[in-house]
């Protein structure tokens, strides 16, 4: 005899389900008065003398399987009918990232038990039929055999609530825990899944509708803020050719050559260096730069902004300027002086604006030069350019030699012409 064909189960003739562990010795082979819950058969129980794990057997070899799975089927009829209502799970849906919940833990009433129904060509274990028109709720009590995807398919094509219990190892010849797979049955939750909810469907399309919805809003905002950006741009660009046209930069010219005397941030840096209202600018102060179009002052107002900044008594030689720094700088204490569509012009490419970094390096670079600076790094992005303050003095030329064809030097001027240093007599 194969091990299959021990059974843990027979029918009593009252139809109850009995476990081999719970005859008495009295009730030992056909004694028990069992027959198969499978075929119907007679069984004999083989629970006293040598056997060394009892069980129930066929009275006769017939090939039947599947008497355990049917004994727990009766089983399970006799429990759900001794109760009124059982416990299902919470069950939640997925859609993407997004889930839902379909149905939570509740417990449901139910008022009659009918085991293997057929309906609409699919065999239910159990159904559990409802009060009023409520449709009934089908259970599945998987022990050897789990619902498959046929079954489901079909389950879900019925359309009514299906849940799958999992008894799998609550049973063995050794032993049958009625209590335990009652629990199971009716208040526990534990081993119950949804093979089929039919709201999950709606939950479904739900989720659906709103994974649209939030795509057509991120899709809105990102047209909205395309938008806002184009008309920034087209701003911006108008703007620029406004002032970037020769008209524009000879009516400033004139303008801010008129305006420089009083302009505030000039004042007061010239009364810092000590330069007398009306004398002579140092030519470094007034240097034309090309890209000067970036301000909105003369050219003396920012020169003499960085000047003050970065040189004049700064003797703190261990500390580096860079020209983003002075640039940033120049731009958080000043922002009035700037023209407000170029500042950002080195963030474009293509474009005829100068980058102001170019600028203010470039001018850094006659500062260095003239030996106010020294050049510590000066190549590749003008950005990234160095300096270090190295006289932290202003110097005052002689009107004769106030052009950047003399370069200051202790005592005296260089002559970039000639390559001579010309010194001063005291
Ligand atoms: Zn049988």
């Amino acid at each position: 005899m194969t091990e299959e064909l021990k059974v843990p189960f027979g029918r009593r003739a009252d139809g109850t389900i009995v476990h081999i562990s719970e005859l008495t010795d009295a009730e030992n082979g056909l004694r028990c008065d069992c027959t198969c819950p499978k075929c119907g058969r007679p069984l004999q129980a083989r629970n006293l003398g040598k056997v060394k794990v009892p069980h129930f057997s066929h009275n006769v070899q017939t090939g039947c399987e599947g008497a355990t799975e049917s004994a727990l089927h009766s089983f399970a009829k006799e429990v759900f009918a001794r109760n009124s209502s059982v416990r299902v799970p919470e069950e939640t849906t997925y859609v993407g990232c997004r889930s839902a919940t379909v149905s939570e833990a509740v417990d449901v009433p139910y008022t009659g038990v009918a085991l293997e129904q057929s309906m609409g060509g699919v065999i239910p274990d159990v159904v559990l039929q409802r009060a009023d028109d409520k449709p009934p709720l089908l259970v599945e009590v998987a022990v050897t055999h789990f619902a498959d995807e046929e079954k489901c398919a079909r389950l879900e094509a019925l359309g009514y609530p299906c849940i799958e219990i999992d008894l799998q190892d609550m049973v063995s010849l050794e032993e049958f825990d009625r209590m335990a797979v009652e629990e199971a049955l009716i208040a526990s939750e534990e081993r119950k899944i949804w093979l089929f909810h039919p709201n999950e469907r709606d939950v479904q399309a739900r989720l659906v509708q709103e994974m649209q919805q939030a795509q057509e809003e991120r899709e809105r905002e990102q047209r909205e803020a395309e938008e806002r950006r184009q008309k920034a741009e087209d701003r911006t660009r108008k703007d620029r050719e406004r002032v970037m046209s020769a008209k524009y930069q000879q009516m400033m010219a004139a303008r801010t050559e008129k305006d420089l005397a009083a302009n505030p941030i000039w004042v007061a840096n010239r009364r810092t260096f000590g330069i007398p209202e009306g004398a002579e600018t140092p030519w470094y102060l007034n240097h034309e730069i090309n890209g000067e179009y970036l301000w909105t002052v003369h050219r003396t107002v920012w020169q003499s902004a960085l000047f003050r900044t970065w040189v004049f008594n700064k003797q703190d030689r261990s500390r580096f300027v860079s020209v983003k720094y002075a640039l940033e700088t120049l731009h958080e204490r000043h922002p009035e002086i700037w023209e407000r569509s170029l500042y950002w012009a080195w963030k474009d490419t293509g474009d005829r604006v100068r980058a102001p970094a170019a600028v203010i390096g470039e001018y850094f670079k006659v500062l260095a030069d003239c030996g106010f600076l020294w050049e510590d790094h000066g190549t590749g992005n003008p950005f990234g350019w160095r300096f270090v303050c190295v006289k932290p003095a202003l110097v005052i030329l002689p009107p004769e030699y106030n052009s950047p064809r003399y370069l200051p030097i202790d005592g005296g001027v260089h002559d970039t012409e000639t390559g001579r240093d010309i010194m001063f007599t005291t």
